[in-house]
């Protein structure tokens, strides 16, 4: 296991590609101190960019913020997260309801207690009771973590965690640090409201879903950067709607501008078309 400290943020570029960020793909998994009993992971998935998980150790056990895309990848991980501590994993925390963070919790304990919004507990079929409001707080055996719902953004059930002592945000898809803004379930102008009130809350470091864990400085830079991405997006498929264009007339005809050079471009460009022409056109409930 290479137990980096975060990555050095001088020079470093800001990429969600592996290859050009001078990782190669024998360094994944990586798991990243980001306090002390807090630590991200970082694993590869196709094709070849980051999904990143959260895990904290309290005193009895051990918290988990989103899994892995599947049955290995997160059996890889809860061995990743027991060279760390034998500690048993008893809360999860479903950030993303989607199958690249969840497929694989299958193999998380059987009591593992589960902190979901009623969208995602309906989205996974989970028997476990959901939340009854816009928050939930762990004591993880003397750490804080709060679940907190911020409204609708990448699925709908959205959940970041919070430690409010550590001054960390693990915001789940709502970040997606370069990685073109993936829309197939998302609220767009909600999104970006989400990721506002994130920017209100005391966070030093912001964690993002995929894509690279940054340091603390570039980590708010990048969701700001990010968020100008949705907003660019938005805009950009408003003005084509607005010509009148169809909406694969529109995916052919968009710019991105620098956003072209994301990771995932050609799959969530007409994706993100065909969703911000429903939000347009009232579609989107
Ligand atoms: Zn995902």
């Amino acid at each position: 296991m290479a137990l980096a400290l975060a990555t050095p943020s001088a020079g470093q570029v800001r990429t969600a590609f592996p290859d050009k960020r001078g990782f190669k793909l024998s360094d994944f998994p990586r798991t990243v101190k980001l306090a002390d009993n807090v630590y991200g992971y970082e694993d590869i998935r196709q094709p070849g960019f980051t999904t990143v998980s959260l895990f904290v150790v309290g005193s009895d056990g051990v918290l988990i913020v989103d899994g892995q895309g599947s049955v290995e990848a997160t059996k890889k991980m809860l061995g990743e997260i027991a060279k760390v501590t034998p500690k048993p994993v008893k809360w999860y925390i479903v950030g993303s309801d989607h199958g690249d963070h969840t497929a694989g919790n299958s193999v998380l304990p059987a009591d593992v207690t589960y902190i979901v919004t009623p969208f995602s507990k309906a989205q996974l079929k989970l028997a476990a009771p959901a939340m009854t409001g816009d928050k939930q707080a762990v004591n993880v055996g003397g750490i804080e973590v709060q679940a907190l719902y911020l409204g609708r953004a990448h699925t709908g059930g959205d959940l970041v965690a919070y430690l409010p002592k550590q001054k960390i945000l693990f915001m789940s898809e709502v970040f997606l640090n370069r990685v073109f803004p993936a829309m197939r379930s998302a609220y767009p102008t909600e999104w970006v409201g989400v990721i506002d009130k994130a920017l209100k809350l005391d966070v030093d470091r912001f964690v993002p879903g995929h894509g690279f864990i940054e340091e603390p400085k570039v980590s708010r830079e990048e969701l700001l950067e990010y968020q100008k991405a949705m907003r660019a997006v938005i805009a950009e498929v408003s003005r084509l709607h607005k010509l009148g264009l169809s909406a694969d007339d529109a995916a052919k005809q968009a710019d991105w501008g620098p956003y072209k050079e994301w990771f995932l471009v050609d799959q969530q460009g007409p994706i993100a078309v065909r969703k911000i022409y429903d939000e347009i056109e009232g579609k989107l409930k």
